[in-house]
């Protein structure tokens, strides 16, 4: 080392997380457990943990995942619940914190706004506002060698509602399922749903019981499959193998079947179309006309499939308390909404269940050396790291199955990047592309809030470690078995002077 180099105090912390959510709290626990002699904090926004599963309060919110794999790979699910409802995950994410000891980890009411990479002293420089309402403090620098973003992928402020015309004039209440007043009273009440998608389906069955009927009005349908709420085999596998085996077999047997039921419908998607077609059939009412409310024109899971537990949806269309309206709205007005083909639906409470915000980073700037990183412009690596970004890994899950079977293989990848660093000493490392690499948008999925942010989001390549798929089997070889030093990620040593502690700066 020669004495010219400049010199620099160690950053703050080895690591910071962004976000609580589930994400957050499972990079933390790898953390923990594969590097414990890392100093990591997670800075979360809101006053709590849980983010999506605590900020959406509708009646019947819940996961249409199995709790198998949505879980963490590292703490079965004993829930009898396989769906389940948002107040079990977040006793499960409740207990994961305390099982970790992350209590004191977890800072709330933090901000992350931006973040810049230094290359100067090769670590992030992270601007953090106070979010609690009565703090006067000024946002305030923290310093991390790395930034794991553990944001989720929507704006956590405001719901996606396209402006209907007329909406102005309607005397009743409009509700976005993202902005759900508590004491909203729709008992006896006529209740209209906008909407189709898991949402919606949602909403429809938790709501029908008390309302006077409720209608889901849906420009196009959705796939509709019904699923356990509680999985009798999965049951019994805990029982007789006990939690943890049970958990681990139960598991298995949900990628694989998720995985079987995905490549079926990709593979045959007209055998799909039918199957689901002759299901539905089976639960409606006779003479329902189930290809105009149940049959979408796009192939099963070309968008994501709705799961409806027990098939309640089904049950409250049978008995008369809900039912469905496919058809484009022409205008709300005064006492509901009208249908382009002149029929009316009258309403005392319209829901706007149309979806979410795409957002990246949780709207943190990010910038290296003060210039704007040009998201669209970078390319994935292995689904975790963006092309020319130092240290920075993104937590974005799978969208055609359990968001968390990603995360979990991606954070292993992370930690096995930290030991090599360790082992070699090196402090930054980042993807750097190929000159002209062919890209392709790096998410093929149709859904709507992905459509509307396509152009925010980064881009993926065509050929592995590039590839960003939504396969558990290959981001095993991608991730749980990948290399962390194929010559794709340029790794450097400190190219500063560490400076010298003062005497006693620490107790
Ligand atoms: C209603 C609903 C149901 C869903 N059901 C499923 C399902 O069944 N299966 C599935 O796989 N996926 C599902 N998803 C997708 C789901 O969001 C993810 O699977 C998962 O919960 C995401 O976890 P996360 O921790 O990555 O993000 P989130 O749950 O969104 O948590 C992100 C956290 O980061 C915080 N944050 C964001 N930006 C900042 C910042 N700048 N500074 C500090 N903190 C910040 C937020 O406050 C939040 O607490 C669902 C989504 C919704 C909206």
């Amino acid at each position: 080392m020669t004495t010219s180099q400049p010199t620099a105090a160690a950053p703050d912390f080895d690591v910071v997380i962004v976000g609580a959510g589930i994400s957050g709290i499972g990079a933390a626990h790898y953390l923990r457990t594969e590097h414990p002699e890392k100093s990591f904090t997670i800075l979360e926004s809101r006053h709590t943990i849980g983010g999506t599963w605590d900020l959406f309060k509708y009646p019947g919110i819940r996961s249409d995942s199995d709790l198998y794999t949505f879980g963490f790979e590292f703490k079965p699910w004993t829930d009898d619940q396989s769906i389940a409802d948002a107040p079990r995950i977040l006793d499960y994410l409740h207990e994961a914190v305390a099982d970790d000891d992350l209590h004191d980890a977890i800072t709330f009411h933090r901000r992350v706004i931006a973040a810049d990479w230094s290359d100067a002293d090769q670590r992030w420089h992270l601007t953090v506002a106070h979010t609690d309402k009565t703090s006067r403090a000024k946002p305030e620098t923290v310093t991390a060698r790395w930034l794991f973003s553990g944001t989720g992928y929507y704006n956590y402020d405001e719901g996606y509602t396209p402006d209907f015309p007329g909406q102005d004039s309607f005397k009743g209440q409009i509700v976005h399922p993202q902005h759900w007043p508590e004491d909203l009273d729709y008992q006896d009440k006529r209740v209209v749903i906008v909407g189709s998608g898991a949402t919606a389906v949602t909403l429809m069955p938790a709501m029908a019981p008390d309302t006077e009927h409720i209608t889901m009005l849906q420009r196009t349908p959705s796939y509709i499959i019904p699923v356990p709420r509680e999985d009798p085999i999965a049951k019994r596998a805990m029982r007789l193998l006990g939690d943890e085996r049970g958990f681990r077999l139960n598991r298995a047997r949900s990628i694989l079947q998720q995985r079987a039921i995905y490549q079926f419908c990709q593979r045959f998607p007209s055998a799909a179309r039918k199957v689901i077609r002759k299901i539905n059939a089976m639960a409606l009412p006779e003479g329902f006309d189930v290809d105009t409310h149940f049959n979408p024109p796009y192939d099963p899971w070309d968008q994501r499939l709705c799961a409806v537990p027990d098939g309640d949806l089904y049950k409250e269309i049978r008995n008369g308390d809900a039912s469905v309206a496919t058809g484009a709205i022409k205008t709300f007005d005064a006492t509901g909404i009208e249908l382009e083909d002149g029929r009316h639906l009258d309403a005392d409470i319209i829901i706007t269940a149309t979806g979410l915000n795409l957002q990246l980073f949780g709207a943190m700037t990010l910038t290296i050396n003060g210039e704007p990183i040009d998201i669209p412009s970078t390319v994935a690596y292995r689904g975790a790291m963006l092309s020319g970004v130092p240290n920075f890994i993104m937590a974005v899950g799978y969208t055609n199955s359990s968001w968390t079977l990603k995360i979990g293989l991606l954070c292993e990848w992370f930690c096995r990047v930290l030991s090599h660093m360790d082992k070699n000493g090196y402090v930054e490392v980042r993807p750097v592309a190929p000159r002209d690499m062919e890209t392709r948008p790096l998410l093929d999925f149709d859904a709507g809030y992905v459509k509307r942010g396509m152009h925010i989001l980064p881009r993926q390549g065509t050929k592995d470690p590039w590839k960003t798929t939504m396969s558990v089997a290959h981001d095993v070889k991608n991730l749980r078995k990948g290399a962390v030093d194929d010559g794709l990620l340029r790794y450097e040593k400190a190219h500063y002077e560490k400076a010298k502690e003062p005497v006693g700066a620490h107790a």
